[in-house]
């Protein structure tokens, strides 16, 4: 068998059998990657609690045991991130990043760029009084990542140009932005953007990703902006979020 030593964060675990680990994560040099981690519920020894979601893992994994699943042979805990694990919102914004690319990353897919993107985002949501902002930013930056930039300066049926002065709303199903005169009556009160939403959404695009984070939106957009970038990703993968489900009921939050 073929094993690979790679840093890696743990995205999802369940139990499989009666006593293996069924484990989802994103590797910074090969991807992401699912895996049984045999006797993991028993072996105190080679996992030491190093598979809980969101740990960030020095990970070995030999390729060859199933068809599509590789074997976990040894997972050492590198950080915790602790500090977003006592607090439901962050835990929340974590857990809604963490399963936007589980969704939208295709497994194997060679990307560092978002395993930095994640490690990023676990970091700033950890020490950040804003953890929404952070997951709306770090969203954002994966529809990039993916390929998936929805087209922000022009009503796309009519091609005027946003500006200040119209009234602008975000249609997945356009790709886009619509003005007034395009946006389809039913969908109108759900998705008003406003001229400022869009003008950082632009900035933050392409600025680095330590940079990315001193990017925050207003209170009164902050929802606005995370409805909005989950209807887009759960356009492309066909599916709800859960997390979103769960943010919704946290009082005061979305
Ligand atoms: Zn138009």
């Amino acid at each position: 068998m073929k094993y690979i030593k790679d840093k890696a964060i743990i995205l999802s675990t369940r139990d499989y059998g009666e006593a293996d680990l069924l484990v989802a994560f994103l590797t910074r040099h090969h991807g992401k990657v699912a895996g049984v981690a045999k006797h993991a519920r028993k072996s105190k020894r080679r996992f030491v609690n190093s598979l809980g979601t969101f740990n960030l893992v020095e990970i070995e994994y030999g390729e060859k045991a199933f068809p599509s699943l590789v074997f976990v042979k040894k997972a050492v805990l590198a950080e915790s991130f602790s500090m977003l694990r006592r607090d439901i919102v962050k835990l929340s914004c974590a857990g809604l990043v963490a399963e936007a690319i589980k969704e939208m990353v295709p497994e194997r897919m060679v990307q560092p760029e978002v395993f930095d993107l994640l490690f990023g985002t676990l970091t700033e949501i950890s020490i950040s009084k804003d953890p929404v902002s952070t997951s709306c930013l770090s969203l954002w930056r994966l529809i990039v990542m993916a390929g998936l930039t929805p087209r922000l300066d022009l009503c796309l049926v009519c091609k005027k140009k946003i500006s200040k002065n119209g009234i602008w709303y975000f249609d997945p199903v356009t790709g886009g932005t619509v003005c007034k005169d395009h946006i389809d009556n039913k969908k109108a009160a759900s998705s008003l953007i406003s001229f400022g939403i869009i003008s950082l959404l632009e900035k933050a695009r392409h600025v680095e990703i330590e940079k990315l984070w001193r990017f925050k939106f207003r209170p009164e957009d902050r929802d606005v902006v995370l409805k909005m970038l989950a209807r887009y990703v759960e356009f492309h993968i066909e599916k709800p979020l859960k997390s979103m489900n769960v943010l919704s009921q946290i009082d005061h939050v979305i």
